[in-house]
């Protein structure tokens, strides 16, 4: 059976056409599969588990059909989407993954994780995930009415999109030595994640033995997603 990986999908109320192409692939692809990991970053914006917008309704209606159709689906946080919490677990059926985590994957540990923590570059980046990841930080934020912090992550998007314009490209890739150090540190030779939104398989050397990173493609243009059979990996694009 073969097990499907996404991330990026960027899920938001003015994301019609990736939400169609989303539901599709739930509807097709993924209800076939032995399991489906959503490794972050599956909505563009998630400011607290009581998000009643119609986009993410029908998209936690769809993991539910999904799920309670016996495909276990695990969902990873990304930088959007990084409150995500049992209230969405409980509503979509999903299990929420810590990051990283090291996975099981045909009897080969696999780490997984959502790619921002290696993007070890992006100085100014990292110091707003440090603020942000705190439980103290996300006690206070989502105590805030839901419209307040709605307008919250707006501003924090509009200063988002700008960072990203001004930023020079290799800035915003994982670092080498971050990605060497989780392969070190995890005890891994394979690793998945997304964020970057440059989708690839990379071969590299690590300690004297080849250990492989596997970028997911972003869901702006077109779906696209990994996956393993029998311990064999191959990224796909869903047909436009
Ligand atoms: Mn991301």
């Amino acid at each position: 059976m073969t097990r499907l990986f996404v991330s990026d999908v960027h899920l938001g109320a003015d994301a019609e056409p990736a939400i169609a192409r989303f539901l599709g692939f739930l509807e097709r692809e993924a209800a076939r599969a032995a399991a489906l990991y959503i490794l972050g970053d599956l909505f563009e914006s998630w400011v607290g588990d009581d998000d009643r917008t119609p986009a993410a309704l029908r998209v936690c209606a769809a993991l539910r059909t999904l799920t309670a159709g016996g495909v276990p689906c695990f969902v990873m946080h990304g930088n959007r989407d990084f409150l995500l919490g049992p209230g969405f677990a409980a509503r979509s059926g999903c299990r929420l993954l810590a990051d990283p985590v090291v996975a099981q994957l045909d009897g080969e540990p696999v780490l997984l994780t959502h790619g921002d923590a290696l993007c070890t570059d992006d100085h100014s980046y990292q110091e707003l995930r440090s603020i942000v990841r705190q439980p103290h930080w996300q006690q206070r934020f989502l105590a805030l009415p839901l419209a307040h912090r709605e307008a919250l992550a707006d501003e924090v998007r509009a200063g988002s999109r700008a960072h990203t314009a001004r930023t020079v490209p290799y800035i915003m890739d994982v670092n080498g030595e971050a990605v060497a150090t989780a392969f070190r540190t995890c005890r891994v030779r394979r690793m998945i994640h997304g964020h970057t939104h440059r989708p690839g398989v990379h071969e590299t050397i690590v300690d004297g033995s080849a250990a492989q990173r596997i970028v997911l493609g972003a869901w702006y243009e077109q779906g696209s997603y990994l996956s393993c059979e029998r311990g064999e990996y191959r990224l796909r694009e869903l047909p436009r």
